[in-house]
């Protein structure tokens, strides 16, 4: 094999080599050690790469693979984002105040991986503390979007996604509080998928907004969306927000029919702004689910333009009591001070970017006494008329489709200094988070100038399934797979 064909392979495909005995971890991690080694100075994906203990893994997985063990990530290469901690390397979460943090435990996500025989090939960029929509708001530098590398990558997951379009990695884990795994994912041209809130654990996963966050998979396919989730999916004392819910086998049960299956598309998606040819290529993937037997009608979610107020209330709040923990005494970065009020100032005024700080103000603000009822109350109560929308919808279709972002991927500074025009860049993603419901976004074509264009999918809480059998039927049928980024 070529060393282009070993860094496009996907999960299932590697997995499938590798029982065959054809290709061996050890093989797969060097190629994809070396893509990183070409293309990463440019792309800039990584805040850290571990080339020694992902040998190291590879060999170890291919020796127990050679002792008859069997799995779906048994030797296969996978980036982490730098907000899921990691024993023993290096986890910033994007931020300076986090910079020499070296976590003593690894996130459950990482530590069944691990336990699956995954090599952890490295931690990818993020926007500081996930908050953002393009990954220029990480403390260390901007990621570069591997379809042109003059525009984002998206965000907050932006490195994951760049490193699985770029073939840097055979597939990410990133998070999504607002839509950071589905809609680096749509820049990018690869499959994101959130799974519903309480699907899977976020013990170790650095937190943002505790009631939004939710780790996802980024990946090259739906088929390996449907392996990584599975892999990763599943009850864990050390998070009693996850259900006991059985995990099903999302790979084993993916199916191409969509016979009957009831698509309903979010009507307030087609607004002014939204760009002419996403629309096109959405309604176009839309007509084709029709073709394939699917039941195609519109849905309407009346709440839809509270959720982008709704979530900055409800996410900024959160974190504000979440950041509080960063004050130089337990983590990472401290500055120096006469006393140990100036150390907190000094270190948390320093080792905080500049949205962040937006969004500890924003928080404390409406958390405030005078103001909570105005603003925190009145969200929580916004919140819940989004989540009843979706309730409602899902009586009528098994899921609804629509675009995952406004516009295709955007230039490298277009947004920095104009905060609501990058919260605008989620404003399709926000509510299912605030209704704690799962969705992914599958690529669904270009625009004229090449970028990918993202068809969501969404499904009502633990219907995983269900997304993923759409999105699969239609990968199935209109595979963009073949226009790779030109690196
Ligand atoms: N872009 C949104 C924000 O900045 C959501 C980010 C996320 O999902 N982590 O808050």
């Amino acid at each position: 094999m070529s060393a282009t064909e070993f860094i496009r392979l996907t999960i299932h495909e590697a997995g499938r080599r590798m029982a065959a005995g054809q290709i061996t971890s050890v093989e797969l991690t060097e190629a994809v050690l070396d893509r990183i080694a070409a293309t990463d100075g440019a792309v800039k994906a990584y805040l850290t790469v571990t080339p020694e203990q992902a040998m190291g893994q590879a060999r170890a997985a291919d020796e127990r693979r050679a002792a008859g063990e069997r799995g779906s990530l048994l030797g296969v290469p996978i980036a982490l984002k730098d907000v899921l901690c990691t024993e023993g390397i290096p986890t910033t979460a994007g931020s300076r105040i986090l910079e020499g943090f070296v976590p003593p435990y690894d996130a459950t996500v990482v530590r069944r991986l691990k336990e699956g025989g995954a090599v952890i090939i490295g931690k990818t960029n993020t926007d500081e503390f996930a908050m953002g929509s393009s990954t220029e708001n990480s403390a260390y530098f901007a990621t570069r979007n591997p379809w042109d590398l003059g525009r984002v990558p998206g965000g907050s997951s932006g490195g994951s996604a760049a490193a699985v379009a770029a073939d840097a990695c055979v597939a990410a884990l990133g998070s999504d509080t607002g839509g950071s795994v589905r809609q680096p994912a749509a820049l990018c041209g690869v499959v994101g998928l959130k799974p519903t809130y309480g699907r899977v654990s976020r013990y170790g996963l650095i937190a943002f907004a505790s009631s939004l966050d939710q780790v996802g998979v980024l990946t090259k396919d739906v088929t390996d969306a449907a392996v990584l989730l599975g892999a990763i999916a599943g009850s864990d004392p050390c998070d009693g927000t996850v259900t006991d819910l059985p995990v099903p086998d999302y790979a084993a049960l993916l199916t191409a029919d969509v016979k009957g299956v009831r698509i309903g598309v979010m009507q307030e998606a087609f607004v002014e702004g939204l760009q002419p040819e996403v629309e096109a290529a959405v309604w176009t993937a839309v007509d084709r689910l029709g073709e394939l037997g699917a039941q195609v009608r519109e849905v309407s979610l009346p709440h839809s333009d509270y959720a982008l107020p709704a979530f900055y209330l409800i996410a900024p709040a959160e974190a504000s009591a979440n950041l509080a923990r960063y004050d130089g005494v337990r983590y990472g970065h401290r500055e120096e001070a006469d006393s140990l009020d100036g150390m907190y100032k000094r270190t948390r005024g320093r080792g905080f970017g500049a949205e962040v700080k937006r969004r500890i103000m924003l928080g404390t603000h409406s958390l405030s006494a005078g103001y909570y009822d105005a603003y925190y109350l009145k969200a929580q109560k916004v919140r819940t008329l989004i989540k009843a929308d979706f309730d409602a919808a899902f009586e009528e279709v098994d899921v609804i489709l629509g675009p995952t972002t406004p516009t295709t991927a955007f230039g490298i500074g277009e947004k920095i200094d104009d905060p609501l025009q990058m919260y605008l860049s989620d404003v399709f993603t926000l509510s299912m988070n605030l209704a704690g419901i799962c969705g992914l976004s599958v690529p669904c074509g270009f625009d004229q100038q090449g970028l990918p264009i993202g068809l969501q999918v969404t499904g009502p809480a633990f219907g995983e399934q269900r997304a993923l059998r759409v999105a699969y039927a239609y990968e199935q049928a209109y595979d963009w797979r073949a226009r790779r980024p030109d690196l």
